[in-house]
Formats: structure tokens, C-alpha cells, sequence
């Protein structure tokens, strides 16, 4: 993950220009996001704004307002309030009444219960599928997403590095073949990713890619003690990566983060 501490310096300074650039076009009336061109559907904008928070272009703690999303995207502020619920089902944003809609923004505690429910569940994930007598279409397509993983660190692409490191985790719950798993997985790694975008010290990286290779070959041998053992130390790993030692950074405004 060289290539995550080579890029960050890079990356801040790129999306502090943004939000320069998105703080006067808020003065001049028009909200601080670029116009999202051609993303119209509530599928697209629902998408859009995952992503945007997936890849922490959009950080916890900023406000989503009806009014200024709709003007980015060009449609009625019906259809952003049709998306608001959505994510707030997927605990990426939080409504509060009279305020607003927020990107999440996980307190110290949380976070910690996000690591501690995760080491509880995701051991039982990996001894799941490493137990599955038919688990060859499992294992390929988990090796299909660490080898995607591998091409986005050998590429320095900072976004799906860390969209692609959450994703495995999930990937993993789907294909264990528990739904409620799968479900609990999806919440936990939204949380983990907004905890992330909180907490991560500066210039290191959130999940070791090979760690995910390890834990692919453990299940791909059935494996299960081994698999269940290298789960919990790969989030060990990714707990110890952040400082829940000192507070949150400052929220940025809502940047040009959807453009
Ligand atoms: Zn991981």
C-alpha cells in the first residue's frame, strides 16, 4: 500500500483547490458540486452519492442539502428526498429533524463497536465459505476482486483502493450465502469506511491488500481455523491503522465531490 501514502499529500491538495472552487459557487448561488451531468434517475443519483462517500470525496459530517443536490443534478427535490431515506437505511447518512440530511459521522465509541461486531461476525463469514463443499465459484470471484484490488494499488487509483477494500468484506458476506450476514456486513462496512474517512492517520493505508489474498487462499484450501484467524488479525490491522485516540477532523463544506 506504498502507493496510498505516496498519493494522499496529492489527493488533500487537489480537494482542498475543489473546495475553494465549490466555496465560491456556493457564494455565487449555486451549490458547492459541479453539476452532475446526465445522472437523473433516483438508481444514478443513489449511486452517485454512495460512491462519493465510498471514496471519501464526500466526508462525514457533511450536510446534503435538498435543495443544493437537486440543483446539481437537475432534478426536483422529490426525487433527492426519494434517495435521502436510502442512504440513511445504509447508515451513510443521518437525518435529523429540522436539519437535515448528514454524512455519518461515527463518534470514537461507534468505532470501536464497529471493530468489535465485525471481529465477531467476519470470523464466522470466512469459516462459513471455507466450509462450503462447493466454494470454486466463491474463490474465483473472490480472487477475480483481490487481483482488481492488486491492479488499483499498482495503478496508484487512491478511490478504488479504498472502495474495492470495503467492497471485499461484503463480497465475502454475499457469498457466504447468509442473507442477514450479508446485511449486517453491508451496515458495518459503510461504518468502517465513514471511520476511515475519520480517523485514518495520515498517509497510511486502511486494508492491506495481500491480507485479503491470505484470507482468499485459507477458504480456497478450506482452511477454516486458518481463515477465521487471519480475519481477525487483518482487522486488528485495520483498527490499529487508525487514531481513535484524538477527535474527528473538521467536516469539509459539501465539495465538488459528485462532478
Ligand atoms: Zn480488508
Amino acid at each position: 500500500m506504498k502507493a496510498t501514502r505516496v498519493n494522499r499529500p496529492a489527493r488533500t491538495k487537489a480537494v482542498s483547490k475543489r473546495t475553494t472552487a465549490a466555496r465560491r459557487r456556493t457564494k455565487a448561488g449555486t451549490p458547492g458540486l459541479a453539476p452532475a451531468r446526465g445522472v437523473k434517475s433516483e438508481e444514478g443519483i443513489y449511486e452517485r452519492l454512495v460512491s462519493a462517500i465510498f471514496e471519501h470525496r464526500l466526508k462525514p459530517g457533511t450536510k446534503l442539502g435538498e435543495e443544493g443536490l437537486a440543483a446539481i443534478f437537475g432534478v426536483t427535490r422529490a426525487r433527492i428526498r426519494a434517495v435521502l431515506p436510502r442512504l440513511a437505511h445504509d447508515g451513510l447518512i443521518t437525518l435529523e429533524p429540522n436539519r437535515g440530511a448528514f454524512v455519518t459521522q461515527p463518534t470514537v465509541e461507534q468505532a470501536r463497536d464497529v471493530f468489535e461486531a465485525r471481529r465477531l461476525i467476519e470470523p464466522g463469514i470466512a469459516t462459513r465459505l471455507a466450509r462450503q463443499p462447493e466454494r470454486s465459484t466463491a474463490v474465483a470471484r473472490l480472487r477475480q476482486h483481490v487481483a482488481a484490488e492488486r491492479r488499483a494499488r499498482a495503478d496508484d487509483d487512491a478511490r478504488a483502493i479504498v472502495r474495492l477494500s470495503g467492497e471485499f468484506h461484503v463480497l465475502l458476506a454475499e457469498l457466504s450465502g447468509n442473507s442477514l450476514l450479508a446485511k449486517s456486513m453491508r451496515e458495518l462496512a459503510s461504518l468502517t469506511c465513514l471511520t476511515i474517512a475519520l480517523y485514518d492517520k495520515p498517509a497510511k493505508p486502511s486494508c492491506l491488500g495481500e491480507e485479503h489474498g491470505e484470507i482468499t487462499d485459507a477458504i480456497a484450501a478450506g482452511d477454516a481455523r486458518r481463515a477465521a484467524a487471519l480475519m481477525v488479525e487483518h482487522l486488528n490491522h485495520v483498527e490499529q491503522e487508525l487514531d481513535l485516540s484524538m477527535g474527528a477532523e473538521k467536516p469539509l463544506d459539501l465539495a465538488a465531490a459528485l462532478a
